[in-house]
Order: structure tokens, then C-alpha cells, then sequence
């Protein structure tokens, strides 16, 4: 047999738009697809501390070795500690050490070791609960290695809040020691997050029926910071639950292309934690051999300084205050300026670098086409593309398609 019975795979709607986008060459363009930190003039934006990072490493040279299996050790000891937090409990535990962490080909590679090791080394028969929408990778990463996605409400759509209440009932009837996709932080794509008292009544159902949580960490951060981003997860290891943490470098470190992250699995000991290790050993060892080296040296040059670290954390900051500035921006044009039907309340209590907005398929295709701003076709926009140039319009033209209904 030959290759000719090979068909195309399904489409990348992001891909898809990232390429019309990239290629609309109007003065007018938004592009506010693709989920990067954009600056105000809608490039990419690096941060001072990695550059400070990136010196640091040319001046030491370290040379291009091959790292170990399971990647860096020193960035391992501290993306872990970012995730856990340096005084935690959690912490404490992984001095024993009773969490596995291995790095990964960034978030992406995370879940994907997650959803290969449930598959290799609990059960394939394992039911995986994700609420929608949301990203869409979950899906083909667990169909990629024959685990089952069950999908449930994750928003109240009239509200356009976190569906608290169904999400419960899903954790109190699923199957026992089932696993539960829940992004930590800064949820994509609607930007709604459980509360702290919410996610404590999650994680205590969570403990009850003997569930696994994989928290997906893709933003921790640009939230409302580096610890109080990480409540859930803190909070389920407090409670001592067995857990996967898929971390991502992508976003908060505007280190996109290095795919530089991390998996930690939690553990009920440091036994345990020595098998899962090793399991994880044998998966990266035959899908990738060895780790990327680069961005793991740059994030561990900025977590182990405690001068980088602050200028980190605050460069988060001022990302934070800009896109909470944003959000303010358009919903004060929506709302006072153009007076624009509907309820956009949901805008300035979003989280993250998104905004879900409440419009249809249609007008968001309409955007696209006819105004030249680049949103995918649920209504998520990158609310770090807007700035003051183009809020007005971007309000405008929303305002316009919202009316021509
Ligand atoms: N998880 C979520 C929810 C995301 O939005 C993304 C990226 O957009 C990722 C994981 C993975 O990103 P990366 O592979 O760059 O870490």
C-alpha cells in the first residue's frame, strides 16, 4: 500500500484565521485571533526579564549538550514551585518528594504526556470529564491515545458565568476515579474562573469520588497573579489529592516558540512519586528522548534570581493592568458611547488575556470579512490586540453588527 488513500487532515479554524489575518495587508486590520500578549502596536512583546535571561546564558555558555529525559532539573525544582507555591504544604510534600515533574514540550506537551500516561499506565477505559467550550486541543489529545472525552456545561450562556451548579452534579454522578480537565486559571475561551469557595466545593466533591483533576495551566499569572492564579490547584493539595498540573511558559513568559513546560504529578507518596517518575521517564524517552534545553535555561535564569524574578512579576503585573485597562475601555465604548444592545457586563469580569464575547457565529464572520478584525468564529477575542488606535473602531463595528441583526 502506497500513500495515495492518504486524506487531508480536519482543518485549524486558528491556523486558518492566523493565515487570513497575516495576509490581509488593510490598514484597518484587528487581529485579535491567536492567543499572544500583543503590545500596543500589535507585535509580539517580550519581557525584560527573559532578555535579561537570555544574556545571562550567552555570557555562561553552557553549550548545546543533550539535556536529561525528563528535562532540567533546576527548572523543574522551581516551576514546581511556582505552580505549588515555596511555603505551601504542597511544597513541603515535594521536599519528600511526592510529586513527579518531568518537563514537556510546553502546556501543549503536557497534557498530552497526561492523557498518553492515564492511557498507558492506568486505563484506557478512563472517563475524561471536560466542561465546554474550551480549548480546543483537549479533544484530539485524548483521542489521540483512545481516551474517551466526556463533555458537560461549563458556562451558563444568559449569564455568561462559570456554570458552578452543573459542573457539581457532573463531579457527584461521574464515574469513580474518573479524570477532570479543569483550566486553573484564566479559562479559555470564555475567561470565566470558579471562585476560591467554588473551587473548594469542586475539589472537596472532587476527593469524594476519588477523581483526578488535570489542571491546565496555561496562563498562571495574567489573572490576578502568580499565587493567587494557582488557588486550585494549592487547594487540591492541601486536600491531598492525587493530581496532574500541566504548566505552560508560553504566555507568561513570552516564550512561545521555546515550547518550554513542565507535568507534575501529584502523588499519595514519595514512592509513589518515584514509580510515576520513572513511567514518564520511559513515555518522554520514546516519544521525544530528550528535553529542549533553551527555554527551560531562561526560565530557570528568571525564577532562581530573585531581582529577575520581581522584574517578572512585575512585567506580569503591568500586562495584567493594561489588559484590565482594555477591558474597561471597550465596554465603556460598547455601553456609554454607542449604547450597543445586550448585556456586556461580562467583559470587565473576565480573567486573562480573553474576552467571550456574546455575539453570534455569523457576526463574527462579518467582522472578518467585512471589517477586517480577526476574531475565531465563538466570539473570543485577544483583548491585548485592542489598544488605543483601534478600541473605537473594534466598539464600533460590534456596535454595527449587533444593530444590523
Ligand atoms: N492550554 C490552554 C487552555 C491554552 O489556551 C493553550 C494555548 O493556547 C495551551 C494549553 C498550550 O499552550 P502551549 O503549548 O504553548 O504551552
Amino acid at each position: 500500500m502506497g500513500f495515495e488513500h492518504i486524506q487531508p487532515g480536519p482543518p485549524d479554524p486558528m491556523y486558518t484565521l492566523k493565515y487570513k489575518a497575516d495576509n490581509d495587508t488593510s490598514s484597518e486590520k484587528v487581529d485579535l485571533g491567536v492567543g499572544i500578549y500583543r503590545d500596543e502596536e500589535g507585535h509580539y512583546q517580550g519581557l525584560e526579564s527573559v532578555k535579561q535571561a537570555e544574556s545571562e546564558l550567552f555570557k555562561a555558555d553552557p553549550g548545546h549538550d543533550y539535556e536529561m529525559t525528563t528535562g532540567n532539573q533546576d527548572f523543574l525544582a522551581q516551576a514546581s514551585q511556582t505552580v505549588f507555591g515555596k511555603k505551601s504544604i504542597a511544597f513541603d510534600k515535594l521536599t519528600v518528594p511526592q510529586v513527579a515533574s518531568v518537563q514537556t514540550i510546553s502546556g501543549t506537551g503536557a497534557v498530552h504526556l497526561a492523557a498518553l500516561f492515564i492511557a498507558q499506565c492506568m486505563s484506557s477505559k478512563t472517563a475524561v470529564y471536560v466542561g465546554v467550550p474550551t480549548w480546543g486541543n483537549y479533544r484530539p489529545a485524548m483521542e489521540l491515545v483512545g481516551l474517551r472525552q466526556l463533555e458537560y456545561p461549563y458556562l451558563d450562556e444568559e449569564t455568561r458565568t462559570f456554570d458552578h451548579e452543573t459542573t457539581l452534579e457532573v463531579i457527584r454522578t461521574a464515574e469513580p476515579s474518573s479524570v477532570f480537565v479543569l483550566q486553573a486559571c484564566c479559562h479559555n475561551p470564555t475567561a470565566c474562573d470558579p471562585t476560591p469557595a467554588q473551587w473548594e466545593e469542586i475539589i472537596e466533591l472532587l476527593h469524594a469520588g476519588k477523581h483526578i483533576p488535570l489542571f491546565d495551566m496555561a496562563y498562571q499569572g495574567l489573572g490576578d497573579g502568580i499565587d493567587e492564579d494557582a488557588y486550585a490547584v494549592r487547594a487540591a493539595a492541601r486536600k491531598g489529592l492525587n493530581m496532574f498540573v500541566c504548566q505552560s511558559f508560553s504566555k507568561n513568559m513570552a516564550l512561545y516558540g521555546e515550547r518550554c513546560g513542565a507535568l507534575h504529578v501529584a502523588c499519595e507518596s514519595s514512592a509513589v512519586a518515584a514509580n510515576v517518575h520513572d513511567r514518564l521517564r520511559c513515555l518522554l524517552r520514546w516519544e521525544v528522548s530528550s528535553a529542549p534545553i533553551y527555554g527551560s535555561r531562561l526560565a530557570n535564569i528568571v525564577l532562581q534570581n530573585d531581582e529577575l524574578k520581581q522584574t517578572w512579576e512585575a512585567e506580569l503585573g503591568t500586562m495584567r493592568k493594561r489588559l484590565g485597562q482594555l477591558r474597561r475601555q471597550l465596554f465603556i465604548l460598547l455601553t456609554e458611547k454607542f449604547q450597543t444592545p445586550g448585556d456586556w457586563t461580562h467583559i470587565t469580569r473576565e480573567k486573562g488575556l480573553f474576552s467571550y464575547l456574546k455575539i453570534s457565529r455569523k457576526q463574527c464572520i462579518i467582522l472578518v470579512d467585512e471589517h477586517h478584525i480577526y476574531l475565531p468564529e465563538n466570539g473570543r477575542i485577544n483583548v491585548s490586540g485592542l489598544n488605543s488606535q483601534n478600541v473605537m473602531r473594534v466598539a464600533q463595528a460590534i456596535d454595527s453588527i449587533v444593530r444590523d441583526e
